[in-house]
């Protein structure tokens, strides 16, 4: 070995499990590997996951990441996490699936092979194509024998997202868990689209989704404070004693929101910034041609906050151009 290369001790393999079968595991730090189905050449395409076990009974509190293959930041974010979580100290179960759409996170994509958005196809189907029966595996074989269900995003590409959680906010625990975190917004969102958090919470039980910047990157800020938040959402129920470290507590609070997007193609300019205040009129983007004439200039069609905006300046007709907050309790 060179000497620029250091070597660590070996990890332990990882546990094959079909299920997660959380009574089978004894308390403490474990590495499974939950088996959702074989490739063509009869390989295991599994889910890979943190499960830290603790000494006392209480609430399985489920994190999920890479739901889409290019959402990275969730993965350091469960990592961190977990060597914050010490088992003695433990009431209850934290289970962090680290990638749950596997095939996608390893072509680099958003979505499954057969191009399928995962996040809209759940429950899945057990007889299903492909992505179905993925999803319904995901669902049967993880998400059911979670309590709680944190599930982590990021924008996607050629967008950038503020610090933002989506959540029920009619739901007296979803609300409380979704505010422990601290992001810097908070949108009310009912679920019922297909997506993991709506299929947790049609089932009665809090479910987040946490949106963690920018595709396909590491990004050590947000991951850092996502990771605080999401630890004083297990304070605040009971599974962990306080630490040293607490989430900022000044969330804006939306009702709703919406992408605006463009109406023809060209050159696209958002000069406005992530979590900037927006008075209905204001000046939001700029449409160029390729010949660098203006073609449109685009106002806040209401009072807004900026939750997302788009960096990609090839627009074509139907590009997004900002994701809009409306301000509000709902
Ligand atoms: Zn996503």
């Amino acid at each position: 070995m060179t000497d620029w290369i250091q070597a660590h001790d070996a990890p332990s393999a990882p546990v094959e499990l079909d299920t997660l079968d959380l009574a089978s595991l004894a308390p403490g730090h474990h590495r499974i590997a939950i088996r959702l189905a074989d490739d063509p050449a009869g390989r295991p395409v599994f889910a890979p996951a943190l499960v830290a076990k603790g000494a006392r009974p209480g609430p399985v509190f489920g994190i999920t990441a890479a739901v889409h293959g290019n959402e990275i930041n969730g993965m350091p974010t469960i990592h961190q996490l977990f060597k914050r979580i010490p088992p003695e100290e433990l009431s209850g179960t934290v289970v962090g699936v680290t990638i749950v759409n596997l095939p996608g996170y390893l072509r680099f994509k958003r979505t499954f092979p057969d191009g399928t958005d995962l996040n809209r196809i759940m429950p899945g189907k057990a007889d299903g194509n492909e992505s179905q029966i993925y999803a319904y595996r995901v669902k049967t074989r993880i998400l059911d024998g979670f309590d709680v269900l944190f599930d982590l995003h990021t924008a996607s590409f050629g967008r950038v997202n503020t610090l933002y959680v989506r959540a029920d906010m009619t739901h007296p625990e979803t609300a409380a868990l979704a505010r422990a975190v601290g992001p810097q917004i908070i949108v009310h969102n009912a679920g019922g689209d297909g997506s993991v958090r709506g299929t947790v919470a049609s089932q009665g039980k809090p479910a987040v989704t946490v949106e963690i910047g920018d595709p396909q990157v590491v990004d050590g800020a947000k991951i850092r404070a996502s990771r605080i938040g999401i630890r004083d959402a297990m304070e605040q129920l009971g599974m962990l004693p306080p630490d040293d470290q607490v989430a900022p507590h000044n969330a804006v609070e939306c009702t709703s929101s919406q992408w605006l997007y463009t109406e023809a193609g060209g050159v696209l300019d958002v000069p406005v910034v992530l979590a900037q205040r927006l008075k209905r009129g204001e000046t939001i983007a700029y449409l160029y041609d390729a010949w660098g004439a203006k073609l449109r200039t685009y106002h806040a069609p209401f009072d807004a906050i900026v939750v997302g905006k788009s960096t990609n300046p090839v627009a074509r007709a139907g590009a997004r151009i900002v994701h809009l907050g409306v301000v509000g309790a709902p």
